[in-house]
C-alpha cells in the first residue's frame, strides 16, 4: 500500500496489447498492484482501432498477433499518434528492435522479460514523452538568445541557466511581456513591488543594474534599453 501512495496522482493507463492470456494477465495484474489503470486487447485490428479511438498513456506492443502485427499497428498509430509505445518482442533479434524503433516505437523490451525491468521502460517512456510535451507546449518568452520560461520562472541565454532572484525574475519578466515598449519607474514599481510598495523608486534602478550584470554584462549583449527621464524597456 506505501508503495502505491507514492506513485504519481493519476494513474496512468496503459494498453495491454497481448493475444498470449496468462502473459496479458499477469501483466495486468502486476502493473495494477503498481497503481497503474490498465486494458487488455488480444487482436490486433481491433488493439490498432482502440489506441486510436481510446486514450492511453502507453501502449505494451506484442509483435505476433492475430489479424495485424504489432509492427504494422506501430506504423499505422505514428501516423496520426505519438502515444508512447514499448514493443514486446518475443524473438531476441536484433531486426525486430531496429524495425519496431524504425517504425516509432518508444522502447521494446525482449520476451521472456523481467517485470522490474518492464516497469522500469515503463515509467522512463511516460517520463521523458511528459518532458517531452511540457517542452513543446511550454509557455516561453524570446528576445534575441534570452528565453523567459514563466512557468517555472527559468531564464537562458545563450542556452545557459540565469540565477535571479524572485524580484529580479519579476522585473525581467514584466520588461519582456512589454518588450520594445519603454516602462516607468513608477508602472514597474506597482507591477512588481506591488502598490503598497514604500520606498525609494531608486530600487528599480538598482534590479535594473542588477539584471544588466547577470545577463547583459555576462553574456556581452544589450538587452535592457534606458530612456533617460522615462525608463526601461527590453528591446531584440
Ligand atoms: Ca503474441
Amino acid at each position: 500500500m506505501e508503495e502505491n501512495s507514492k506513485a504519481v496522482e493519476e494513474p496512468a493507463k496503459i494498453f495491454i496489447v497481448e493475444d498470449e492470456k496468462p502473459i496479458a494477465r499477469f501483466l495486468q495484474i502486476d502493473l495494477e498492484k503498481e497503481g497503474f489503470k490498465t486494458a487488455i486487447e488480444r487482436n490486433g485490428r481491433r488493439a490498432y482501432e482502440r489506441i486510436i479511438q481510446e486514450k492511453y498513456d502507453l501502449v505494451l506492443l506484442d509483435v505476433m498477433l492475430p489479424d495485424m502485427d504489432g509492427m504494422e499497428i506501430c506504423k499505422r498509430v505514428r501516423e496520426v499518434s505519438d502515444v508512447p509505445i514499448i514493443m514486446l518482442t518475443a524473438r531476441d533479434e536484433i531486426a525486430d528492435k531496429v524495425e519496431g524503433l524504425d517504425l516509432g516505437a518508444n522502447d521494446y523490451v525482449t520476451k521472456p522479460f523481467a517485470f522490474a525491468e518492464l516497469l522500469a521502460r515503463i515509467r522512463g517512456t511516460i517520463k521523458r514523452y511528459k518532458e517531452d510535451l511540457r517542452q513543446v507546449y511550454e509557455r516561453r518568452y524570446i528576445v534575441k538568445n534570452m528565453i523567459l520560461y514563466p512557468d517555472r520562472y527559468e531564464v537562458t541565454v545563450n542556452g545557459e541557466p540565469v540565477e535571479l532572484t524572485q524580484k529580479e525574475y519579476a522585473l525581467l519578466e514584466y520588461l519582456v511581456e512589454n518588450k520594445r515598449n519603454v516602462l516607468s519607474r513608477d508602472q514597474i514599481l506597482q507591477h512588481v513591488w506591488g502598490y503598497d510598495y514604500i520606498g525609494n523608486t531608486n530600487v528599480v534602478d538598482v534590479y535594473v543594474s542588477y539584471l544588466r550584470t547577470k545577463i547583459d554584462e555576462r553574456f556581452g549583449e544589450k538587452y535592457i534599453y534606458t530612456t533617460r527621464g522615462v525608463g526601461y524597456a527590453v528591446r531584440d
